[in-house]
């Protein structure tokens, strides 16, 4: 099987070959569904939310719209994605709450709750929180898709974690899962090794 292949929207997304067809990891801004709708010849088997943050999970809505297909997020994301409850603001004044949400919100039918351990079309889904509390990755194989676990080389800025010391704690966790390769949200991917230099640099 050949490994995921990356997406480059405002977040990388990945279009992960399964029998039969493939799967997808997040979806982009809103205004970036169009373009993702274009390059996506077949509809894929479902739609993996790495978080609910809006340059991951935005074009959501749309793909559940076109394709009915099922939109697996971790239950404590699901507030932020059904629109219950606001997201965090993102860190620029006024507007940050406004832009934070500008997502059309997804009814809580598209959605299926995926916990740490569960399958996913042979994937095992991993906890990654500290980011935001319910990020959850996949891993197969000694490579794992990490959404914003890690960032370029490091972790994301403290201010957009909502757990700077879980998401710390995380890259710790990343390397004892086993992880040889890890796909990112933003920049990557990272060899082992550099998640090493990381975790020696964080103390953990
Ligand atoms: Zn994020
Ligand atoms: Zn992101």
């Amino acid at each position: 099987m050949s490994g995921p292949e990356v997406l480059r929207f405002a977040a990388n997304l990945y279009r992960v070959p399964v029998e039969g067809g493939y799967f997808l990891v997040d979806a982009g801004l809103p205004w970036e569904a169009e373009r993702l709708l274009a390059l996506l010849k077949s509809p894929p088997r479902l739609l993996f939310l790495t978080h609910h943050h809006l340059d991951h999970s935005g074009g959501a809505r749309a793909l559940w719209k076109l394709f009915g297909l099922p939109v697996l997020a971790h239950p404590r994301e699901w507030p932020y994605l059904t629109g219950k409850k606001p997201r965090p603001p993102l860190p620029i004044p006024l507007l940050g709450r406004w832009l934070a949400n500008l997502g059309p919100p997804l009814p809580e039918e598209a959605l299926v709750p995926v916990e740490e351990g569960e399958e996913v079309l042979g994937w095992r889904v991993v906890a990654l929180p500290g980011h935001t509390l319910g990020q959850v990755g996949l891993l197969k194989e000694g490579v794992l898709l990490a959404g914003d676990a890690l960032r370029g080389r490091g972790l994301p800025p403290r201010f957009i974690n909502e757990d700077h010391e879980g998401a710390r704690r995380t890259v710790r966790k990343i390397l004892d899962l086993g992880a040889e390769w890890a796909y990112l949200g933003h920049g990557g991917p990272l060899a082992r090794q550099e998640v090493e230099a990381l975790a020696r640099r964080l103390g953990v």
